[in-house]
């Protein structure tokens, strides 16, 4: 089933949570609401849950709103990255609650609950306590509770972040598996931005409470709506460089302080106008000669990554991050010349921080 938030609102106090949020999650979609901390996510995801109500708009489950509907009636069920089990009980006692309490046949719950236990490999594990579990288990207890009561909507807050690096790895794999399998429309709340990248059919990235763009993940990393967008999608972040736009040879340039780049098409009428370029870290190449490169400085970070070799210049205080080949060797104080790619510059605009060749979209959609 699909949701919708309309023009919904959300203030505590003097704080505003969620300002003037419209989107539509889409029937089977699992939609990543994606921010950092502060800016609105958990409280856009306990809205439809229930736990919280908007101060004004609406919110639709299937076409139907559900503002004044108690949590238990909203056919949903929410993964929390506590996982908030129920210490005293047993597995299969946690895992068969929610549906004890929707009054669900006996031999149902039973079944449904041997169905989980195998989907999430946790069969063996059912006489057990929470207490007696590793996290990673803990964690797949809690989703498995969630699958078992079979909702029309998944809602999950930050789900794998109490879990080690690898087996959030590999956890990010089974739940995008799960979700491919069970088809149930999926909201996911993250800060995460390699999560949303890698599991979202659809990112929606929020700041201060105010959405900033939603687009499948590689649109939003290959057409990122503003300069906050492109810095928080991405690692290493795209390089945002403040400079001049100014008429040169064959179109213009980019110019600051140690940087000159030519530019074919320039994005802007009329020249010169201050501009923010933005460039992705792996767009670069190291500059082969000895004339002036397109971006030169001294190396201050060199960061071997195995298959990469992430170097960052200080172009007279605008630092530069490119993604080399690990064969160059480079060595932090030495002077090391870059060049872009030419077809890889994202432009905004110096002010508002909007792209600048961006298609027309929705006002609401991209505030900087
Ligand atoms: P995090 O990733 O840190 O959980 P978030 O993006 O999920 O952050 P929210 O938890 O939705 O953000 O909080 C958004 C804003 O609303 C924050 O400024 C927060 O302090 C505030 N806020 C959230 N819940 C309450 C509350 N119950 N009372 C007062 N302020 C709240």
């Amino acid at each position: 089933m699909g949701v919708e938030f309309d023009r919904v609102h959300k203030t505590f106090g003097h704080v505003r949570a969620v300002s003037d949020l419209t989107l539509e999650v889409r029937e089977g979609e699992f939609l990543v609401l994606v921010g950092p901390s502060g800016c609105g996510k958990t409280t856009a995801l306990r809205m439809v849950a229930g736990l919280e109500e908007p101060t004004s708009g609406d919110i639709r489950i299937d076409g139907r709103s559900v503002l004044g509907v108690e949590p238990r009636d909203r056919d949903i069920a929410m993964v929390f990255q506590s996982y908030a089990l129920y210490p005293h009980m047993s597995v299969y006692d946690n895992l068969a609650f929610g549906m004890r309490q929707r009054k669900t046949p006996k031999a149902e719950i039973d079944q449904r609950i041997r169905e989980v236990a195998e989907m999430l490999e946790i069969g063996h594990l059912l006489s057990r306590r929470p207490r007696e579990l590793s996290g990673g288990q803990r964690q797949r207890v809690a989703l498995g509770r969630a699958i078992a009561r079979r909702p029309r909507v998944f809602l999950m807050d930050e789900p794998l972040s109490n879990l080690d690096a690898q087996l959030r790895l590999r956890t990010r794999a089974e739940l995008s598996d799960l979700h491919r399998r069970l088809g149930t429309t999926l909201i996911y709340v993250t800060h995460d931005q390699v999560e949303a990248m890698t599991m979202g059919t659809r990112i929606a990235v929020m700041k201060d409470g105010v959405l900033q763009q939603v687009d499948t993940p590689q649109h939003i990393y290959d057409r990122p709506a503003n300069t906050f967008v492109a810095s928080f999608i991405g690692s290493p972040a795209m390089n945002l460089l403040r400079g001049d736009l100014v008429p040169g040879p064959g179109g213009a340039r980019f110019a600051a302080a140690a940087i000159d780049i030519p530019v074919a098409r320039p994005p802007l009428g009329s020249l010169p106008a201050p501009a923010v370029l933005g460039i992705r870290p792996e767009a670069f190449h190291r500059w082969p000669q000895a004339a002036p490169a397109p971006i030169a400085g001294p190396v201050v970070l060199v960061e071997p990554h195995g298959p990469d070799l992430y170097v960052t210049v200080d172009a007279a205080g605008q630092q530069v991050t490119a993604r080399l080949d690990p064969a160059v060797d480079v060595r932090p104080g030495e002077v090391l010349g870059l060049v872009p790619a030419g077809d890889a510059f994202h432009w905004f605009d110096a002010e508002t921080g909007r792209r600048l060749d961006a298609e027309p979209v929705p006002a609401e959609l991209i505030r900087a």
